[in-house]
């Protein structure tokens, strides 16, 4: 890390970070590092020990080229492959059969690198990023890209970002939702059954190829794909029946933990990095009860504590850390839930607290812990719980 760190100070010039990145790995990298630098990480390592890099919105033009698209997905940024990675032909409607489904078992920014190298001989159509969904078209549909070995001639090759061996970390609804907006297209395009089967949509493993390849192996969810490319991508993300636990009373400068359970009813799995709690009315305020270090940013309190299938309850967790005030003082906060790149849903609900100057000795509340359900009578309810120690209500 040091080394590379290095590396990256000596290519940056006047503290330009994105020209150092795109020397290091092309203008896809630099976008990719810049992006969820941007978006902040709220994740586990390897010992589901919790990670959290606090999002630093980039005033910076993003690291992106274009060149005119081929005929093709519109939704797709165009990145040719090297000629000779694959076999230039005149398919038609009628020649295009089946879709294949990959994952690269390495990074998009080194896929696509990749599929641009004369090294290489092989490559796909089209390339899926994990982290948000983003495609890279790399060969004309009309040509023949060398990804199933004996299979190439009569279908379409999607690759998609990520490790067979860690579907929950890197089949990302984003991608799911995304990739499954580009095989609708094709299935309509060539009148491909929206099935999983071996002649319309399959894995690579299951393809009629003489290569050996499993991918994108059992962590692949193809029911749920399968429904997405039925429904033209349009992921489901609902959530219901909510319970908020929050400190009622904190002196200024106290740290408390809300846990909010609350269960998904969409159709969509929770993500343990993109499904998070941010700030609302109005949407992506800067929240008062911020914390340094736990929360992804002054917007965003956390992520969904573990991975949530459709159909359990989720819980998210977080500190919020009471301002400093000269009165008491009771402040009335609302988040609701965001999948990253792709929707806001749910209920809005409040935290409300008072907070008492850390000098004062105000007199306690009798209610301890102040339990909101639903999106707005709680909070009237507690309101009034707390009204006879209100001195001053402001909003944020
Ligand atoms: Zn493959």
């Amino acid at each position: 890390i040091r080394a590379a760190a290095a590396l990256l100070a000596d290519y940056a010039r006047d503290a330009d970070f994105t020209a150092a990145l795109r020397i290091y790995g092309g203008d896809s990298f630099a976008y990719s590092v810049e992006r969820a630098l941007a978006r902040g990480v709220d994740g586990r390592d390897e010992h589901g020990a919790r990670i959290v890099i606090a999002a630093r919105p980039s005033t910076l033009p993003r690291g992106l080229s274009s060149t005119s698209q081929a005929a093709g997905y519109t939704g797709a940024e165009w990145i040719p492959a090297y000629s000779g990675n694959y076999q230039t032909a005149n398919r038609g409607l009628a020649d295009v059969k089946a879709i294949v489904i990959h994952d690269t078992e390495g990074s998009y920014a080194g896929t696509v690198s990749w599929f641009k190298d004369p090294a290489a001989s092989v490559s796909a159509h089209y390339v899926v990023r994990s982290s948000d969904g983003h495609i890279a078209q790399m060969v004309d549909e009309k040509n023949i890209a060398y990804h199933v070995k004996c299979f190439n001639t009569s279908s379409v090759g999607i690759e998609h970002e990520g490790y067979a061996a860690q579907p929950e970390q890197w089949f990302t609804e984003a991608m799911y939702s995304e990739s499954a907006k580009l095989t609708a297209y094709l299935a309509d395009k060539y009148s491909i059954a929206k099935e999983h089967s071996t002649t319309a949509i399959m894995g690579h493993g299951e393809a009629p190829d003489c290569s050996d390849h499993t991918d994108p192996g059992p962590g692949w969810n193809w029911p749920h794909y399968i429904d997405l490319v039925k429904t033209g991508g349009a992921a489901s993300f609902l959530a219901e029946d909510i319970s908020v636990d929050a400190p009622d009373s904190l002196v200024s400068g106290e740290v408390g933990t809300v846990t909010v359970t609350i269960s998904n009813t969409g159709t969509a799995a929770w993500d343990l990095d993109a499904t998070r709690i941010g700030t609302a009315d109005p949407q992506d305020r800067d929240s008062a009860f911020f914390v340094e270090g736990d929360w992804i940013g002054p917007n965003r309190a956390t992520a969904v504590d573990a991975q949530t299938p459709a159909g359990s309850p989720g819980t998210f967790t977080f500190q919020i850390q009471a301002p400093e005030v000269a009165a008491t003082t009771v402040y009335d906060e609302a988040f609701s839930f965001v999948q990253e790149d792709v929707t806001w849903f749910g209920p809005t609900f409040h935290v409300l607290v008072q907070v008492k100057p850390d000098t004062a000795a105000e007199p306690t509340p009798e209610n301890s812990g102040c339990s909101i359900g639903g999106s707005g009578s709680g909070g009237i309810a507690c309101m009034l719980a707390l009204g006879g120690t209100l001195r001053r209500r402001r909003r944020r």
